[in-house]
């Protein structure tokens, strides 16, 4: 089998080195990959929405799959893409297809499908520019704080939770006005906030069968106590204790079961993996976002936990057999901590020299923003490096990332020192 991998991340390093363990795997190649994945594969630069592009690196090398990392090739259609050409049709996409991902791709499409199907989310309506004034008169019946949502992929930063009407009001008609968020806030989404603790289910389906696989807690705020600005997440936690028992059957049978039978139901052919965003409310599971792929950094720990071979489960999803392999995970808890650039989420500096990587003995490294040069890594991104360890549980897991990062240094490296504390 031979595979190529889209993207560059953390969530890439991680899956390029679990499949590198698939005694099934001939030749891994990564597009664009970065400085930890070249351990696994050769990396090939191209950007993962340019599909000619992609096209002849797949004939050229004769992949058998293409496992897609991030969502926006999956939203722009790649699937589709490979379907529709007749040179490609052979090879399998791990990722759904366009339409499909559109449970990540609009905020309004994943409403709807979750009211069809009777999942929990919380309460809400969508607005247009034609429909402003209900959306103030929805608010007005809503309490504070106030969740404004942009239908479309907005990087992160299409979600404004407002504690004041006024200033809810405000956004609100600037988001449909002004095009604050361009497209994608064409439509607004605004619902009722809910309190409680967020963690992250990931189901693996070829849309008949599924595999469930363990849950984890990412911390996305840049600051300790989840403070300051939202990053792309400053680390995780697998298994999350509160997901666990009573919790998790809840999840299990008013999530996971009605989202993969909806979709089939719906009609909608779903290949790959779909994160949901669960908060837990009084120990109620509501769904407060799909997206059509793995996160990042809950990959890092989740796929050391899987002990099944990866490339087997995708074969399962491309040859719609997946019900009929095993898979099985590790109960031991892994915590990743992200090592991030000085001044990331705003702007910071790249091409600083990484030393002490390889004292890492206790951990896996996962790197996300990082480059070679020469024989030597750089810095290249806001998050740098996922340290990630096993641990007998949650504690021992946070002390064996942190002793390792001990080792590791570059220029204004900083990172949360409370990954994982609320969980203890
Ligand atoms: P991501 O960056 O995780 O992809 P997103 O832009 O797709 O996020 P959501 O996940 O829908 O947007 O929302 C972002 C964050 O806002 C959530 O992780 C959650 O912390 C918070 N949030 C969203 N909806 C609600 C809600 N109804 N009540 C409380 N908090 C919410």
């Amino acid at each position: 089998m031979n595979i190529l991998l889209l993207g560059s991340g953390g969530r890439e390093h991680a899956l390029a080195w679990k499949l590198s363990r698939s005694s099934t795997l001939e030749s891994l190649y990564i597009a664009p990959g970065n400085a930890g994945t070249r351990e696994y594969g050769e990396n090939i630069s191209l950007d993962p929405c340019d599909f000619e592009a992609i096209k002849k690196v797949v004939l050229n090398k004769k992949i058998n799959m293409v496992v897609v990392g991030p969502e926006a090739p999956l939203v722009a259609g790649i699937a589709d893409f490979f379907k529709a050409d007749k040179a490609l049709t052979n090879v399998a996409v791990i990722g759904p297809n366009k339409e499909a991902s559109q449970l990540e791709g609009s905020k309004d499409f994943a409403k709807d499908f979750m009211n069809r199907h009777n999942i929990p989310t919380a309460k809400h309506k969508t607005f247009t520019k034609a429909t402003i004034k209900e959306g103030f008169a929805f608010l007005d019946s809503l309490k504070a704080p106030y969740v404004l949502k942009a239908d479309g992929l907005a990087a992160g930063k299409g979600v404004l939770i407002l504690p004041d009407l006024h200033e809810a009001k405000k956004e609100f008609s600037s988001m449909l006005l002004d095009n604050k968020f361009g497209g994608a806030g064409a439509k607004v989404v605004i619902e009722e906030f809910l309190k409680g603790m967020e963690m992250s289910s990931f189901v693996l389906t070829d849309g008949d069968g599924f595999k469930v696989f363990p849950e984890a807690k990412d911390y996305k705020r840049i600051g300790e106590g989840d403070t300051g600005l939202n990053t792309g997440g400053m680390g995780a936690v697998s298994p999350v204790p509160f997901a666990e028992g009573k919790f998790s059957d809840k999840v299990y049978n008013q999530i996971i079961v009605p989202t993969v039978k909806g979709l089939k139901s719906d009609g909608i052919e779903y290949n790959g993996f779909i994160f949901i965003g669960i908060i837990n409310v009084a120990g109620e599971p509501y769904v407060i976002e799909y997206n059509c792929r793995l996160g990042d950094p809950e990959t890092e720990v989740i796929l050391p936990r899987l002990k099944s071979d990866l490339v087997d489960l995708f074969e399962g999803v491309a040859t719609k057999t997946l019900s009929e392999r095993d898979i099985e995970f590790d109960p031991r808890s892994v915590v990743s901590v992200m090592m991030v650039s000085g001044g990331y989420p705003d702007a910071y500096q790249k091409g600083k020299m990484i030393y002490g990587l390889n004292a890492a003995n206790k951990s896996l490294i996962f790197h996300a923003g990082t480059a070679s040069d020469g024989p030597a890594v750089i810095t290249a991104g806001g998050r740098v490096l996922a340290v990630t360890s096993f641990g007998k549980d949650i504690e021992s897991a946070i002390e064996n990332s942190y002793e390792t990062i001990k080792n590791i240094e570059f220029e204004g490296a900083y990172y949360r020192k409370d990954i994982g504390q609320d969980l203890l």
